[in-house]
């Protein structure tokens, strides 16, 4: 491939996911006024994207926004962050790392067999919620996309019996933050494309040795071999997760929320958009606080 070529399908690239990354930051009100946004950087393509495509979008918003990158050294066997901090370093953009041997704590703890995760992931959030307090940040933006909030999506229909995906936006159980998830209209080939292709120096995610999350595996399986019948089926299955019908569901609470916030009845069959229309309002009745859900 030529470099014109390359440079091309780039600019291309990095255009959609801007511009889906602002339409969700606008119709979800992600970025406000004087936000202090911590971007949590695991060294994936996903945050590396989130990073990249947020210190372009911050510059240009009509108000204040500042974001401090945080990347967690979990002190996993042969972990190297140093590719990270150089591209940290390089970017200009205030950044910290942080310490904290959570390998030790979840090897310890986890049962032979069991897979690391869940405790993983709740060591490394309270790591992250301190640092947040402690750097003055009112806001936590994950790197989590399209797919993945499908994928949750299926999970907790076919295995926790809930309706649950992953809110662009929620405040943390304790009040103190909101999470924010930018990229959550953009889809995962788009950001491993772009990410290729910006050469990110990723860091590799298979040092803490935990099995590989089959569940959510199987999920990716089935999307993708359902979408060999149906190529627009993720943009179809992100559009339903906006255009709720609360009124035909049985969670009488659901269906309670919904009146007294003045929702129309939506018995009559609407045609579905052909753009996602983001409704922060519909989101928030269906988009309990969902710490749990994340990885
Ligand atoms: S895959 Fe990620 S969340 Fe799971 S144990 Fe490893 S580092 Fe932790």
């Amino acid at each position: 491939m030529s470099l014109a070529s390359t440079d091309t399908t780039l600019e291309r690239l990095e255009r959609r996911l801007y511009r889906t990354t602002r339409a969700a930051c606008e119709a979800y009100a992600l970025l406000e006024p004087d936000d202090h946004v911590m971007v949590a950087m695991s060294g994936g393509k996903d945050s590396y994207s989130l990073f990249t495509l947020l210190t372009k979008l911050v510059p240009r918003l009509p108000f204040p926004v500042r974001l401090t990158a945080v990347h967690l050294d979990q002190k996993q066997p042969g972990y190297d962050g140093a590719p990270l901090v150089a591209f940290l370093e390089k970017s200009g953009w205030p950044f910290e790392i942080l310490a904290e041997d959570t390998y030790s704590v979840v090897t310890t703890h986890v049962k032979e067999g069991a897979t690391y995760c869940s405790l993983c992931s709740r060591l490394r959030r309270g790591v992250l919620y301190g640092a947040a307090e402690r750097l003055g940040c009112n806001k936590i933006a994950l790197g989590h996309h399209r797919d993945d909030s499908l994928e949750t999506f299926l999970l907790n229909l076919f295995y926790a019996g809930k309706l649950q995906a992953m809110p662009a936006k929620y405040r943390t159980d304790d009040g103190r933050f909101d999470v924010i998830r930018p990229l959550v209209d953009c889809a995962e080939k788009d950001i491993a494309a772009y990410a290729a292709q910006m050469g990110y120096p990723i860091l590799p995610c298979n040092l803490c040795g935990s099995q590989e999350n089959l569940k959510r595996d199987k999920m990716t399986e089935l999307l993708n071999q359902l979408e060999k019948d149906n190529p627009n089926l993720r943009a179809i299955m992100a559009n339903a997760l906006r255009n709720v019908r609360p009124t035909h569901l049985n969670d009488l609470d659901v269906a309670r929320a919904w009146f007294q916030a003045g929702g129309e009845d939506r018995r009559a069959p609407r045609a579905p958009a052909p753009e996602p229309v983001a409704d922060g309002r519909r989101l928030r009745l269906i988009g309990v606080s969902n710490e749990d859900s994340e990885r």
